[in-house]
């Protein structure tokens, strides 16, 4: 959906014709129409085109995934879809220099740039380290001169990686990363599973907002999706499964008999998930100071203490979890930056990149995945509910001048729920338009 900035009237305007004419002369933000995922679109608007530097080892790889999805490699003098630069073999200061000869490719480049890494701890001596570490501060500063809805973003593949690097690639290129933006991530060598005729996919806060998206996104990609809130939200919820044609189940995630329910549910009635978002999430915002026990104790309860049971509690009960089962949790970008009035949020939402980070190891030896999407500024009831002033800040202050959709959340949670992105595991990926906070 390339779609209106929902509840943006700024964003709106500046694209009308009076709009265009009065930010271009004031200097204000003009935020780009972002291109998202239809069905039956092209991967790019236009071709891509796959650069090594110097000991590149991926180019290969990185040419067959974009052909399998439908790429173009025929790259011509016009603007390009796509520019892939695989710096993974850079080892020396020297050799970073080979990077200013992509600028000339950068600059015809509208949609998607990716740039390759090796994972700086793999490379071994300290230059070698230092110069695939740079390639961070490359990438997430070419993210901030892009125009027109290009992002960029850094790749850093472990030694032995095929499948996942097939996978991120193809949804790095594509549309459905478009909130995406100057962040970097580790995919490693992990394979997947055999796929299952039926997925199933549990989603908690399901009725509204990321979660609803989320189960439409889970849903088109061939998941049955349990769709989990409160009772309170239930014709919502109701209208959310119609939709994506799954199944209720009201459960409050913090009440103490929700994770036998939920493991039950999921043994009994359908052997197990494979995908456990863990979405649910409140805000009670007030400075620390006039924080109360209910405001701090409800939001650590939703947030962080309910993803830490329930996910115990699937673990340990057998046939809750199909082999292969991937875990993602909704952590925030104020849980990585901070932010005033949420110390109980920012708690909450940097616990839940702990439990990630403390799950990875363990769960990945028992072949599930568990990672973590930190959402930026995203037009849902949440945001909307923000005061006016705050709420244009935060829409303004990323390269992509603007707040993100809830679909851009949930195309990023539908990519890592997928079978092949087996082997992206323990990372924390931000869905921010890179938003200047914590960057
Ligand atoms: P939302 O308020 O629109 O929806 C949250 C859903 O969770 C609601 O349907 C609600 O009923 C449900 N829920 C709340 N408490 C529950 C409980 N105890 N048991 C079961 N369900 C419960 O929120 P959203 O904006 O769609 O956010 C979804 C997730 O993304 C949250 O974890 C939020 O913290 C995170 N996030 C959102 C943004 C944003 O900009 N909207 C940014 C960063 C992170």
């Amino acid at each position: 959906m390339a779609g209106p900035l929902a509840g943006d009237p700024y964003g709106a305007f500046v694209r009308t014709g009076p709009g265009k004419f009065l930010a271009a002369r004031t200097g204000l933000p003009r935020p780009p129409r972002l291109r998202r995922y239809e069905e039956g679109q092209d991967l790019l608007t236009g071709p891509a085109l796959v650069t090594g530097l110097s000991g590149a080892a991926h180019v290969d790889a990185v040419r067959d995934a974009l052909r399998a999805a439908g790429a173009d490699l025929d790259v011509g003098t016009g603007p390009l879809g796509a520019l892939v630069v695989d710096a993974s073999g850079l080892r020396t200061v020297d050799q970073l220099g080979e990077l200013l000869a992509t600028a000339p490719d950068f600059k015809r480049t509208r949609g998607r740039v990716l740039v390759l890494s090796a994972v700086p701890p793999e490379v071994g001596d300290p230059e070698a380290r230092a110069v695939q570490q740079g390639l961070e501060g490359f990438v997430r500063s070419l993210g901030k001169e892009a125009r027109g809805g290009t992002t960029v973003n850094l790749l850093r593949v472990a030694d032995g990686t095929t499948t996942s690097l097939r996978s991120a690639v193809q949804f790095f290129c594509s549309a459905r990363s478009a909130y995406v933006d100057g962040q970097p991530l580790v995919v490693g060598p992990g394979e997947p599973q055999p796929v299952r005729d039926q997925r199933v996919a549990v989603v908690t806060g399901a009725a509204q907002g990321i979660g609803a998206a989320t189960a439409e996104v889970l849903a088109r990609t061939g998941h049955h999706v349990v769709c989990v809130d409160i009772a309170a939200s239930g014709e919502k919820l109701a209208a959310v499964a119609n939709r994506v044609g799954g199944s209720t189940l009201h459960l409050d995630v913090t009440a103490d008999s929700a994770p036998r329910t939920l493991a039950e549910h999921l043994a009994g009635r359908f052997e197990g998930a494979d995908v456990v978002v863990h979405n649910a999430g409140i805000t009670r915002d007030r400075s620390f100071v006039n924080l109360d026990e209910a405001a701090w104790g409800s939001v650590l309860a939703v947030n962080l203490g309910a993803p830490v049971r329930l996910t115990t509690a699937l673990l340990d009960h057998p046939g809750a979890l199909a082999p292969g089962a991937r875990f993602v949790c909704l952590s925030s970008m104020n849980g990585i930056a901070g932010a005033k009035g949420q110390t109980n949020y920012a708690t909450s939402k940097a616990g839940l990149i702990g439990l990630v980070q403390a799950l990875a190891g363990p769960l990945s030896e028992r072949g599930f995945a568990v990672n973590a999407v930190a959402p930026g500024f995203i037009e849902t009831p949440m945001t909307a509910a923000m005061p006016p002033v705050p709420r244009e800040l935060g829409r303004r202050t990323s390269s992509l001048q603007q707040g993100g959709l809830p679909v851009d959340v949930a195309e990023t949670i539908g990519w890592l729920a997928q079978p092949d992105a087996a082997g992206v595991d323990g990372q924390v990926l931000r869905v921010c338009g890179q938003n200047l906070l914590g960057a």
